[in-house]
C-alpha cells in the first residue's frame, strides 16, 4: 500500500527494527527522532496551557503495586513477565496511572488544589504476541501521552469537557481527522472489575460529557478499560481501518483502590475522582498515523527536512550552505540538495516531501533572492532570502497544516 507508514518510515529515514533489539522495539532514526520530539513538545506546551503539570515516574514498579490497582487481575495477558529482585518481584508497568495515584497520594491533598493535572510523556509495556506485531502501530514498547487529572465529583465532567477541546485542536494542528467518537462500555466475560453501580456513575459522566460538548458517538461494548468506560476517539487509516488514538476516562475505581483522599472545605475527608486523558495517545502509533494520513508530506511544524535548497550549479553551492545555516539560525530544518546528487528535476523529485524546495540559480545568486517551490505544486516565485525564511519560520510556528499564506 502506498501510504503504508513502515514504507514512509522507511523513505524517510525515519525509524527501524532490528531482530536482535527484538521484535515490536523500534529505535528512532536522527529524522524520526527530529518528527518526535517537534511532537513531544506540542503535546507539552499544550498541556501546560492547559494547566497541567509534567512529572517523570519510572517504568519498573513492584507486583504490589498493580495488584493494588487491579491490573494483576484483570490485565495480566497483555504484561511482561515479572522479574526476580531479592525477595521482590518487579514488573514493567502496564499503564502509567499506578504510578500517577502514588505521585497524587505522596502527601495530604487540599481540595484547593484540585483539579490537579498530573501529566507525563512516559515508557509503558505491553507483552503483544509477535503475530500481532506492525511497524509503529501495535509495538511492545510504547511511549504514552498520558495525565490523569484528580478533582471533585462536581469537576470530573468539565475536566473531561476540556480534555476533549484539547484534543480537537491538537487535531487542527496536526492535520488529523476524528473517524468517530466511541463510548465504550464493558461486555461479557470476567475481564472487568464487578460494581455496577460505578460503571454505571461514570458512563453517564461520559454521556454527559459528550452529550454536553455537542459530541456525536456510538456506545459499543466490550471496549472499556478494566476498571471503567471510556471515550475513544476513533481515527482510520486510508483503508478505512480504524484505530484509538485519543482517549477520556471518568474513574471511581483507582481513587478507591488507592485510598485517595482530600480536605474539603467542611475539614473532612473525601475521595477524589480520576480523569484519564491522552491527546494523542502513543507516540509511536500517532507518528504511524499521522504518516499514513498525510502520506509522509507531514504538517511543515513536524517535517523532519523544512526546506530544501538547490544549487542549479557548483557555482551556487556555496550561496546554498549560507541560506542553510541562516535558515538554521532561525530554528528552521534545511538542507542543501547538492548538484552533485543529480538533474535539478531529480533532486526536486526526491524531495517531493519537503515542503518548501528553493532553487538558486545564477540571477537568484545574483539578486539575493530563492524561487520557491511549494510541495502541492505552488510556486509563489523568486523572493528576498530573508523573506521566504521569515515566512516559513512564521508558518512552522504557527502549527496547523497550512503551507503558504498571501503576504
Ligand atoms: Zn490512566
Amino acid at each position: 500500500m502506498q501510504h503504508d507508514h513502515r514504507r514512509l518510515g522507511r523513505e524517510l529515514g525515519l525509524f527501524g527494527t532490528d531482530p536482535l533489539m527484538g521484535a515490536g522495539l523500534p529505535y528512532w532514526l536522527p529524522d524520526g527522532a527530529v518528527v518526535r520530539h517537534a511532537l513531544e513538545e506540542y503535546v507539552r506546551e499544550a498541556e501546560r496551557a492547559a494547566g497541567y503539570r509534567h512529572v517523570y515516574s519510572p517504568v519498573l514498579g513492584k507486583r504490589e503495586l498493580y495488584e493494588i490497582s487491579g491490573h494483576w487481575d484483570h490485565h495480566s495477558e497483555d504484561m511482561f513477565p515479572p522479574m526476580e529482585l531479592g525477595a521482590e518481584q518487579v514488573v514493567l508497568r502496564p499503564s502509567l496511572c499506578p504510578h500517577h495515584a502514588l505521585v497524587y497520594r505522596s502527601r495530604s491533598r487540599s481540595h484547593r488544589e484540585l483539579p490537579l493535572r498530573i501529566a507525563e510523556l512516559g515508557g509503558m509495556y505491553r507483552s503483544e504476541p509477535s503475530g500481532v506485531l506492525n511497524g509503529l502501530t501495535r509495538v511492545r514498547a510504547i511511549q504514552l501521552n498520558d495525565a490523569h487529572i484528580f478533582c471533585t465529583l462536581e469537576q470530573a465532567v468539565e475536566e473531561a469537557r476540556a480534555a476533549l477541546a484539547l484534543i480537537s485542536r491538537a487535531y487542527a494542528d496536526l492535520g488529523v481527522r476524528a473517524a468517530r467518537h466511541r463510548l465504550s462500555l464493558p461486555g461479557d466475560g470476567g475481564k472487568y472489575v464487578a460494581d455496577p453501580a460505578l460503571w454505571e456513575r461514570a458512563t453517564a459522566l461520559l454521556r454527559e460529557v459528550l452529550e454536553s460538548s455537542g459530541t456525536v458517538y456510538e456506545a459499543v461494548e466490550g471496549e472499556a478499560a478494566f476498571y471503567g468506560p471510556k471515550i475513544d476517539v476513533q481515527v482510520a487509516d486510508p483503508a478505512g481501518r480504524e484505530t484509538t488514538l485519543s482517549t477520556v476516562q471518568i474513574d471511581f475505581h483507582q481513587p478507591e483502590r488507592f485510598a485517595l483522599r482530600y480536605t474539603g472545605p467542611d475539614g473532612a475527608r473525601h475521595r477524589p475522582v480520576m480523569v484519564h486523558r491522552s491527546v494523542i495517545g502513543s507516540v509511536e502509533r500517532a507518528v504511524a498515523h499521522l504518516l499514513e494520513e498525510h502520506g509522509g508530506a507531514l504538517p511543515v511544524w513536524l517535517a523532519p527536512v523544512q526546506l530544501a535548497v538547490l544549487p542549479v550549479g557548483g557555482a551556487q553551492e556555496e550561496r546554498a550552505h549560507d541560506v542553510v545555516r541562516r535558515a538554521g539560525e532561525l530554528g528552521l530544518r534545511a538542507e542543501v540538495a547538492a548538484a552533485g546528487g543529480g538533474s535539478l528535476g531529480a533532486r526536486i523529485r526526491r524531495a517531493r516531501l519537503v515542503p518548501y524546495q528553493a532553487v538558486l540559480g545564477a540571477r537568484e545568486a545574483a539578486d539575493g533572492l530563492l524561487a520557491v517551490r511549494l510541495r502541492d505544486g505552488h510556486r509563489p516565485g523568486a523572493l528576498p532570502v530573508e523573506e521566504v525564511l521569515r515566512r516559513i519560520a512564521e508558518r512552522a510556528a504557527r502549527r496547523g497544516t497550512g503551507l503558504w499564506e498571501p503576504a
